[in-house]
């Protein structure tokens, strides 16, 4: 089986889109992380890609192919990388998590769960064209402290 990286590559080599060494940048950096412009560019300055202004354009570039998506967790964006065609994880429908002791992200791939939406006598005959969700919260036997060590937060054992 193909890993979701992999897979992605390999979507945008058959869209016949380019794939520099920043647009790879940029993707490696987002795989498995939902980052704030200011800690994807610190990331890109450890890859050796300073200028602000192309990491901009090809951010932008990205998210046109609906390569990368933006979600806003307590009013910061973070861009966020779409993953393969297993993932009910898209550019227009994606359900987050996040711990509100140390604001970290994990992303719900739960088929059932976005059936659940959908499916729901609310939405009937709705045609769901966005469905964006970021549940915010404590985590259970909530714990400042231990939430702090990435090991002992109950969001980090989701993903
Ligand atoms: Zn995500
Ligand atoms: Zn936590």
């Amino acid at each position: 089986m193909m890993k979701p990286i992999e897979e992605l590559y390999q979507k945008l080599r058959d869209e016949n889109i380019r794939i520099t060494q920043q647009r790879r940048a940029i993707i490696e950096a987002l795989a498995g992380n939902h980052l704030t412009l200011q800690d994807l560019h610190l990331a890109m300055k450890l890859k050796g890609f300073r200028n602000l202004g192309t990491i901009y354009n090809n951010l932008d570039f990205l998210m046109d192919q609906k390569i990368i998506t933006e979600v806003y967790i307590k009013g910061k964006k973070h861009y966020d990388l779409v993953m393969g065609k297993e993932s009910h994880h898209t550019a227009d429908q994606h359900i987050h998590l996040s711990c509100s002791v140390n604001n970290r992200i994990v992303e719900i791939d739960d088929k059932d769960l976005f059936d659940l939406i959908k499916n729901h006598e609310i939405f009937k005959g709705f045609n769901i064209n966005k469905m964006q969700i970021v549940v915010e919260g404590e985590c259970p036997n909530y714990d400042p402290k231990s939430c702090k060590i990435t090991s002992a937060c109950h969001v980090a054992h989701l993903t």
